[in-house]
């Protein structure tokens, strides 16, 4: 018996000129579907495997128009089109032909390309990437380009800028290793107990930093603030937070000074997610003068 479903598939390799057995293929997908594959699983395998019998280039799904923010917030698995810069080019790996970072005005997001993509991409150049899959890699989203896609370079330079997204929520707790911190000179690693992991005991830089939970009433995200911002937000500069721990002679009350500040209030902030980490680039206070709000 022909199920319709090898009729499907003649039909596709019949509308472009291309004679198939149907006896074929309906054993082709039997024996896939026999073996527990799944009947759409199993018409695409049949389909690509005629498709490079008779050698034909079947067209690539057909592709949407998204911008690089979008992306962040589609599922995985998407061909789409992009117009980016080339922002960075990593280390040629041998497993790809080139991997980097490429962007638009709505996020910057990292890329790779397999050895059998026909084109190099240059930094700084902006493009219409045409048939690029989106999908993640360690929890990033990420582009990867295949032999189906196409690269036209673009007369008009692209803006790039990271990715942002907005946060609105409490402080509920502030982790350990936030405030007076020292890092290593050499690979700006957190010192523990005036020790790097990688270089072992050595005298640190001080540096201040904000690591704490912020809970939105559905999630908690983990949300880092570097020293400017944290300067910003608690009105305590690295001087005043070295002042302060030498006073004490215990660099852990900067911490408890800035936990009293935060800890229970509500922030508005903007961040750029790398993997679990929110790294935050703006915060607003949502509850009055309390503390300076800023934007940056
Ligand atoms: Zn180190």
């Amino acid at each position: 018996m022909i199920t319709a479903t090898a009729m499907d598939i003649q039909k596709i390799f019949t509308e472009k000129g291309i004679e198939t057995d149907i006896n074929q293929i309906e054993t082709n997908l039997n024996k896939l579907i026999n073996l527990g594959v799944p009947v759409e699983d199993a018409k695409k395998s049949v389909i690509k495997k005629i498709a490079s019998e008779k050698n034909v280039e079947l067209s690539a799904p057909s592709s949407n128009n998204v911008s690089i923010g979008e992306i962040y917030s589609i599922p995985p698995k998407k061909w789409v089109n992009v117009r980016i810069a080339v922002t960075n080019l990593g280390a040629d790996g041998e497993k790809y032909k080139q991997r980097g970072v490429i962007g638009d005005e709505t996020g910057t997001i990292n890329f790779i390309s397999s050895n059998n993509v026909p084109f190099t991409l240059e930094v700084g150049k902006s493009y219409l990437l045409e048939n690029v899959i989106t999908g993640t890699f360690y929890n990033q989203p990420q582009i990867s380009l295949n032999k189906s896609s196409k690269a036209t370079i673009l007369n008009e330079i692209i803006e790039t800028k990271a990715f942002t997204k907005s946060i609105e929520g409490a402080i509920v707790s502030v982790s350990s290793g936030s405030g007076l911190i020292k890092r290593c000179p050499t690979c700006k690693k957190v010192l523990s107990k005036g020790a790097c992991s990688e270089h072992g005991k050595i005298d640190g830089t001080y540096d201040l930093r904000i690591k704490a939970t912020l809970d939105d009433g559905e999630n908690t995200y983990t949300i880092l603030l570097q020293k400017e911002l944290t300067e910003t937000l608690t009105g305590i500069d690295l001087n005043r937070a070295i002042a302060m721990a030498a006073d004490a002679l215990d660099q852990k009350v900067v911490m408890e000074e800035i936990e009293k500040m935060i800890i229970g209030r509500y922030y508005r902030v903007e961040v750029t997610p790398v993997s679990e980490l929110m790294i935050v680039k703006g915060i607003d206070s949502l509850t009055g003068q309390m503390i300076n709000p800023l934007k940056v």
